[in-house]
């Protein structure tokens, strides 16, 4: 398609996290010329897996969780017949109580569990489940409707009188559902409880400062996830494939250090190697802050912009610990669930103590995420043995920057890190026990680790933080997200709509392939 001498090829990505990826499938099989750079050795970003003394360990997202995006793209793009995916169970447990999450009925289990521990609490609790149910169906009900986005849209409007016939009641409830969009998760939380236990504990269900439908919707989250067969690495994998069976072409080990502009639009990128590749339209599904304050020339980026990238805060990160251990996986205790949310007592941790803090003891009380994906995969470990990952939510201001200095590990840092892990060792230990002695494989992940190889500030995992009032991109503004103030240029993936993350990095891919394929139809 590549209609310009000049031009090397029609679109260059940079970076191929998911949202590079989805942009560079649509693209290269609509015919359209793509180059995606990419500075690691593998395609994925944040889906990705490693391999450790023949354990395969996801690295970063523990499977996918589909919202009502993510099995039409693999659809489209063969990836149902490539992978197998298993759907991946979760249960959420405390000392006395394990509860595997199912169906919405599960949602309400949960909460009367919270008011047998807060009975003078009861009222607050009810008002919470209540609706918490009402947005757990209404989200079912969503995911199902018939989506011009994936479908051609005649089919989509189609069969859109079908889903209202079944579903009308979740499209009473929008105005409800928008208007938790608008509220603070912590103030909605504030409304129903005085408890300060009760509300540490349930202000830890989603990001902080997140709108609070995302914190009523977390158990309808988990409901939601898949995880293919070989590990979350097999996901990028494929849609490279895809992308280079389609003529596209993926450079790995190749970081971009500038976005060259010729008059006022980006026409091209320099890699660190010195090489200069040209193409009408770049996207970037990198870091937004390195883009725009790093890459271009700053007379370019308008100074409100720059000024709203540097004030903007960034999603939290995790800390991650990887373990090979010798249990087989049917001694797993997770009662056949993949993933296991442990809370280890009902008084919660307050965010801001992990941020502020320097004490790893804060680490201590944290929830964990207890992820055995050799459980319904037995080849991810060797045999008769299984793959454990402990997630917890961090920040990377921790403990002054983890004790890194000038960006480099000192030994603060790695002190910081094996006593981290040990006290979230100390906590999976309530679930498996005699744990410790089992462990064949250690590897732990700070914050500084997920920046090391996504480049994302600070590890976030995300991008924006999830309040509306402190991100970039969010509420209205995810309309533009992806259409940064630089001619020629876009932006997919989390940094392009807040809240971020899988899907709708996903969908910023879907919507910006859309507009550079008909911009280069249409002659730019
Ligand atoms: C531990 C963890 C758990 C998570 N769990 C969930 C979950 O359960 N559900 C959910 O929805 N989301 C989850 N997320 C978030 C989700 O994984 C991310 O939001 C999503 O994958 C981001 O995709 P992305 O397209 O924005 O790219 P990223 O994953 O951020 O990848 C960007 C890619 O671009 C490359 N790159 C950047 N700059 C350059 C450059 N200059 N030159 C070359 N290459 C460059 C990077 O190397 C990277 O490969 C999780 C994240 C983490 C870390």
């Amino acid at each position: 398609m590549t209609n310009q001498k000049k031009f090397d090829y029609d679109a260059i990505i940079i970076g191929s996290g998911i949202g590079g990826l989805i942009t560079g499938a649509y693209l290269a099989e609509q015919g359209v010329k793509v180059l995606i750079c990419e500075h690691h050795k593998q395609p994925g970003g944040n889906f990705t897996s490693f391999k450790r003394k023949g354990y395969t360990f996801d690295g970063g997202i523990q499977g996918c969780e589909d919202g009502g995006v993510f099995f039409h793209l693999f659809r489209r793009f063969g990836l149902l017949d490539r992978l197998e995916f298993k759907k991946s169970h979760f249960a959420i447990a405390s000392p006395d109580f394990y509860l595997r999450v199912d169906s919405v009925a599960d949602v309400g289990t949960f909460y009367r569990k919270l008011k047998n521990i807060y009975p003078h609490e009861s009222d607050g609790i009810e008002q919470i489940t209540r609706d918490a149910q009402a947005c757990c169906d209404f989200m079912f009900s969503f995911q199902k409707m018939p989506n011009a986005m994936y479908t051609p849209w005649k089919e989509a409007l189609a069969g859109f009188p079908g889903w209202y016939r079944e579903h009308s009641a979740a499209v009473k409830y929008v105005p409800e559902f928008f208007q938790k969009l608008t509220i603070i998760m912590e103030d909605y939380f504030k409304q129903h409880v005085s408890d300060p236990d009760l509300y540490r504990f349930l202000c830890q269900m989603s990001y902080s400062g997140s709108p609070a439908s995302f914190g009523l919707l977390f158990l309808t989250f988990l409901m939601d996830y898949y995880h293919p067969m070989g590990g979350v690495q097999v996901i990028p994998d494929a849609l490279a494939d895809y992308i280079t069976e389609h003529g596209g072409e993926m450079k790995y080990r190749t970081l971009v250090e500038e976005i060259i502009m010729e008059g006022d639009k980006a026409q091209g990128i320099r890699t660190e190697a010195g090489d200069i590749y040209r193409a009408p339209f770049i996207i970037s599904n990198g870091d937004a802050r390195r883009t725009y304050l790093k890459m271009l020339p700053q007379d370019v980026v308008p100074e409100s912009y720059k000024q709203e990238l540097r004030q903007s805060t960034v999603s939290e990160s995790f800390f991650t610990l990887f373990l090979g251990v010798d249990i087989p996986p049917e001694e797993i205790p997770t009662r056949g669930c993949s993933h296991l949310l442990f809370f280890p007592d009902y008084r919660g941790v307050d965010s801001e103590a992990y941020k502020s803090s320097d004490d790893p003891d804060v680490y201590a009380r944290a929830p964990i995420d207890i992820n055995v994906n050799s459980v319904h995969d037995p080849s991810l470990a060797p045999e008769g043995k299984s793959t454990v990952v402990i997630q917890t939510g961090a920040f990377a201001e921790f403990a002054d920057n983890w004790g890194t200095k000038d960006g480099k590990r000192t030994k603060k840092y790695k002190a910081l890190k094996e006593k981290v892990a040990d006290r979230l060792i100390a906590t999976a230990e309530n679930v498996i026990h005699g744990l410790s002695e089992k462990i064949e494989v250690k590897v732990s992940g700070t914050p500084y680790t997920f920046e090391r190889y996504t480049l994302n500030s600070g590890g976030a995992s995300a991008g924006w933080t999830f309040h509306p009032q402190k991100a970039m991109n969010s509420g209205l503004k995810f309309l533009t997200g992806f259409n940064p103030p630089v001619k020629n240029l876009f932006q997919v993936g989390h940094w392009a709509m807040s809240p971020g993350g899988a899907p709708s990095g996903a969908i910023t891919g879907r919507i910006v392939s859309e507009i550079v394929k008909r911009r280069l139809e249409w002659g730019f």
